[in-house]
């Protein structure tokens, strides 16, 4: 067994070892234990400083789970896009292969919150039924292995499942959709990145919600995965009480650029049934993502997305205020700062600039100072 196998089975995922461990109520929490795992790993207990943290909330159950019942378990019915078992074919070039149900932390707030936690991964049966339906389309070009938690494969495994997706002519990418190098980094060995760095191009997507979460041995993990030459981004879910404020998620963006991790969605919550507890409104999305763009690094400025259902596909927000006006003469633009800028159109058939063109210079039409 590899450390990594070791610590994980060290983790918490009773009621009694909540109670022990962080002076959680047992009885309270017992009934939703039944119906939603709870694994918290030793490096993420390390990082809970107090009752009620950003950390806490994302992994430690509350019986305000068991309450919501009106929202649907399978919000972005992705029972409906699946025409193999585990591969979900929403979008014409790329679909969702999901390896596993197992994960190093159950988040409280997680959108698969009715499939997570069974045991078991991917068989070779499945496996070959997915591997054969990607080759006989071969639209598809990218292959996102996601779960579950790709990475809490073996080693053996995940090279295997790699390979076969690499014997597909037709594909072009693949990337991992992973929180482990955030909750188990001990993971993220030297022969997992050199087993990984055989099949490029890979890409990993990286879950993480708040800076604190950024320990020097994480980054050391993002650092390794980085030097295997895999292109790391990030994914955070908006959740109330954990990164709902504009300099959370700004300290955040700018932390993971910090270990070369490029921010690439925050995700408005889902309406997934037991997770209603961690909803913000849009407006606060919008205020964020505001309060980073152009305040610093283009870089850290991920894009801003709601899952739509019913096969919808993530829909880009962007704080509406950058474009104040656009016609055939004008745009009309407004920075960061407040200041508001007249950018003039081309006219079709003019091809020079010329004092007298006719829709004038790009113009400053107000200094602001609104902000
Ligand atoms: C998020 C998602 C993808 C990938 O979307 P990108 O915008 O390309 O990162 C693909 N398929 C499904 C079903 C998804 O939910």
């Amino acid at each position: 067994m590899e450390d990594w196998q070791r610590e994980l089975q060290s983790s918490i995922t009773k009621p009694e070892d909540l109670a022990r461990e962080l002076g959680v109520d047992p009885d309270a929490i017992r009934d939703v234990m039944k119906e939603y795992r709870v694994r918290i790993t030793p490096h993420v207990l390390k990082q809970i400083k107090e009752k009620g943290d950003a950390v806490w909330k994302q992994v430690v159950p509350e019986a305000v789970e068991g309450d919501d019942l009106l929202a649907a378990a399978d919000p972005l019915n992705e029972d409906a896009d699946s025409p193999v078992p585990h591969l979900v074919h929403r979008y014409p070039d790329r679909v969702l292969l999901m390896v596993t149900n197992q994960c190093p932390i159950y988040c409280r707030f997680c959108t698969r919150k009715r499939l997570v936690g069974k045991p078991g991964f991917i068989s070779k049966g499945d496996l070959d039924r997915a591997v054969d339906y990607i080759q006989r389309h071969p639209e598809i070009r990218d292959v996102i292995l996601s779960g579950g938690d790709p990475l809490l494969l073996t080693d053996d495994h995940l090279d295997r499942v790699l390979k076969a997706l690499r014997a597909i002519p037709h594909l072009e990418i693949i990337r991992i959709g992973s929180r482990v190098p955030g909750s188990l980094p001990s993971r993220i060995t030297e022969k997992l990145c050199a087993m990984v760095r055989k099949y490029h191009p890979i890409y990993m997507n990286l879950h993480f919600n708040h800076p604190e979460e950024i320990t020097p041995e994480v980054k050391r993990a993002c650092e390794r995965l980085a030097d295997a030459g895999i292109p790391l981004g990030s994914q955070t879910v908006l959740l109330k009480g954990v990164n709902d404020d504009p300099e959370v998620m700004k300290r955040l963006m700018q932390k993971l650029l910090a270990c070369r991790v490029k921010p690439y969605y925050i995700y408005q919550a889902d309406l997934t049934r037991g997770t209603n507890h961690f909803r913000t409104t849009v407006e606060d999305g919008l205020a964020i993502l505001k309060a980073i763009q152009g305040h610093t690094s283009g870089m850290a400025v991920p894009h801003y997305v709601i899952d739509a259902p019913g096969g919808g596909g993530k829909v880009p927000l962007l704080p509406a205020d950058y474009l104040v006006e656009l016609n055939a003469r004008e745009a009309i633009l407004k920075n960061y700062e407040g200041r508001v800028f007249q950018y003039p159109q081309v006219e079709p058939d003019k091809v020079s600039m010329t004092p007298q063109h006719a829709n004038g210079p790009f113009k400053i039409l107000n200094n602001g100072g609104d902000e």
